[in-house]
This record gives structure tokens, C-alpha cells and sequence, in this order.
């Protein structure tokens, strides 16, 4: 703290980003990266950009990847929002699509950005506990509130709701802005994108950080109603108006032309999701069902925080959050089959 600090900054909590070592020869299964890279497509696209048109400003509407991303999800350009990265996305939301005053409901547990956010903004957030088996249960959302949030799949636990669950807590919230944030859709669960124009009161958020292996380019968007649109461009163009740079705005339209690349990752991931759940059951592991690209486990008799460590102590990271109820689970990326290898057999070292 400082005397030249604003009082606003004094109480702020800020949000602890997992840990990116510098040592490259780690097996990092700690922030739910892909370990596939980008499409060679991304790369070359962002090479064909580094001209002298950097010296000019962006696109501050990025007209032209709004039209990529509309075409893919089947919506209009003007339904679709970008932003640097979905973390900013959601930033926006919760300044502009909540009702500040009322408490916004978000589960309890989940991605722990959005209590930073409320922190932000001088919010009520309201923590809707989980069901024992760590599922999201619709009815629990039907109590009065200033918007709702929450991932799908949830994180860290990797659970997945059903479209016929989601569209239970629309119902339920006719008057309030329900955002879905989709960071981890593309591993087997289903969009809520189809069901934005059913509901205006239905915002979805997606990153191109996980499954298109771009969390380095810093792009992610939000599909909804051209209303919850409008208000989100006003927070935005009086914030930063260029979010997206000309490199990101290249790069992120290659990722949605090469539809080959995105699911062979997809499907390795999944795939290898299911070979890693299957070796850690074997090894006295309890795995919560997944559609992440991260299974969240807990060892019968081994505490996470030790497990962690005695990984750690062999050069392989994975998250363990120090909070109540989840203290024991481990949350940990599908890596490549390598990497898992490396996981696995760590374990059983142990
Ligand atoms: N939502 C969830 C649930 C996440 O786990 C993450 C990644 N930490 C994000 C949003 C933000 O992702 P990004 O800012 O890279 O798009």
C-alpha cells in the first residue's frame, strides 16, 4: 500500500493466475493449456501480417473475424463480441449485463476470476453451493439475484450441465442476463450458442486459448442477443478500443479455417482425457466425470497438497486449490500422450 494508491486499489483482491515456470523441460499440466499447438495456419497467417500495416491501428470492430465466428456458430456478426481474451470479455459483462446492487449468483465452487470481479466492481457475488457429487443444480438458481454466471463445464471440477439444464435457468431468469462461459466447450459438451436466439436474456462465452491453442493471442468472444451486444461495445469503447491487435485478429480467423486441425486436437485430448481417468481409477483415484480438457481427482488415502509437491518434486506440475471441500483434489491438463505418460507413471512412484 502506498499514499499515492486510490482507495479502490487498497481493497482490491486480485485474482492469482496459475504459476508459468521458466523452466522449459517441466511437464506443465497446471493451467489447462493444449498441448497440440495452434494450426501451422495461425502461424502463417500472423507471419503474412508482420507489415508495415502494424503501423496503423486495428479493426476496433474486428469486422471481419465477427463474420468468421458468426458463420461457424450460425449467428449474426452483430451478435457476436471480442475481447483480449474471455477474461476481459467477462470483465465487461459484469460491468455492463449486471444488475450491480442485487447479488450476482455464480456456483460454489468455480472459476475464481468471477468473485475478483464482483471485488471490481463493488458487486454482491452470491455463491450457490454445489450438489454432493459437485453438479451445478438449476433449481438452486430460481432465488432473486443481479445476473448469473457459470462455466460449462464448470472448473475446476470439469462437470457438464445438459442444454435442457441450462434452458432451466433461463426460465428461471426471464429478467436477468444468464451468462454461460463456454472456456471449455469444445471437449465434448454442447454449445448454448444454439439457444441465444430462443432466449435474449442468454449470453455465451468462448476463448480460443483452450481448444485452439491460442491462450498466448489473447482472444476470446461472447454471442447473445444484439441488445447484451450493444451494451457490451459501450463498455468496451470506453475502455479500450482496440482490444484485439492486427497479429490476434489474423491469427484467431486462421483458427476457425482450418476445422481439421481443431478437431484432430479435440480428439486427441478427449481421447487421452479417457486413458489418463482410466490409469488414475487403477491407481486408487476418485476422477470426477470430465468434458475439460482437465480431470479433477482425488486419491483415497493421499492428501492433494502432498501429492502435488511429490510431483512437483519430479518436474511434473498440476493445480491444487488450498479450499474447502476441493482441498484433496488435484486439477490436472490432458497434456500430450507423453506428458500423461510422465503423470502416470510419477504416480506410481509414489
Ligand atoms: N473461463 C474459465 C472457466 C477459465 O478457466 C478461463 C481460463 N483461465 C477463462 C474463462 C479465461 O480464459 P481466457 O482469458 O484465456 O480466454
Amino acid at each position: 500500500m502506498s499514499k499515492f494508491w486510490s482507495p479502490l486499489v487498497n481493497d482490491l483482491v486480485p485474482y492469482v493466475p496459475g504459476e508459468q515456470p521458466k523452466m522449459a523441460n517441466l511437464v506443465k499440466l497446471n493451467t489447462n493449456e493444449n498441448p497440440f499447438g495452434p494450426s501451422p495456419k495461425v502461424i502463417d497467417a500472423i507471419q503474412a501480417e508482420l507489415n508495415d500495416s502494424l503501423r496503423l491501428y486495428p479493426d476496433p470492430e474486428g469486422e471481419s473475424l465477427r463474420q468468421t465466428i458468426a458463420g461457424y456458430h450460425n449467428v449474426r456478426p452483430e451478435q457476436v463480441f471480442l475481447g483480449n481474451g474471455s477474461d476481459e470479455v467477462l470483465a465487461h459483462i459484469f460491468y455492463a449485463l449486471f444488475q450491480h446492487g442485487e447479488p450476482v449468483l455464480f456456483p460454489d465452487i468455480t472459476y475464481s476470476f468471477y468473485p475478483v470481479y464482483c471485488g471490481l466492481y463493488n458487486i454482491e457475488g452470491k455463491p450457490v453451493p454445489l450438489t454432493d457429487t459437485f453438479e451445478i443444480n438449476p433449481a438452486d438458481y430460481k432465488q432473486p439475484n443481479g445476473g448469473v454466471i457459470f462455466p460449462n463445464p464448470n472448473a475446476p471440477t470439469g462437470r457438464y450441465l445438459g442444454l435442457e439444464h441450462v434452458e432451466k435457468i433461463l426460465q428461471a431468469n426471464p429478467d436477468r442476463v444468464v451468462v454461460v462461459d463456454e472456456a471449455y466447450i469444445d471437449f465434448g459438451g454442447e454449445s448454448a450458442i444454439a439457444l441465444v436466439d430462443k432466449y435474449p436474456n442468454l449470453l455465451v462465452s468462448q476463448t480460443l486459448s483452450k481448444a485452439r491453442s491460442l491462450a498466448g493471442l489473447r482472444v476470446g468472444f461472447a454471442v447473445g442477443h444484439p441488445d447484451l451486444i450493444e451494451a457490451l461495445n459501450r463498455v468496451k469503447n470506453s475502455f479500450n478500443s482496440y482490444p484485439l491487435d492486427r497479429l490476434a485478429l489474423a491469427g484467431a480467423k486462421a483458427a476457425y479455417e482450418d476445422e481439421a486441425w481443431f478437431q484432430k486436437c479435440c480428439d486427441s485430448v478427449i481421447f487421452e482425457r479417457e486413458r489418463v481417468t482410466n490409469a488414475l481409477e487403477d491407481l486408487s483415484f476418485e476422477v470426477l466425470p470430465s468434458k475439460a480438457n482437465f480431470i479433477f481427482a482425488r486419491h483415497n488415502t493421499q492428501a492433494g497438497e502432498a501429492l502435488a509437491k511429490s510431483l512437483r518434486e519430479q518436474g511434473i506440475i498440476v493445480r491444487h486449490f488450498n479450499k474447502p471441500r476441493i482441498s484433496d483434489f488435484l486439477r490436472i491438463t490432458i497434456g500430450t500422450p507423453e506428458q500423461n505418460d510422465a503423470l502416470i507413471s510419477g504416480l506410481k512412484s509414489l
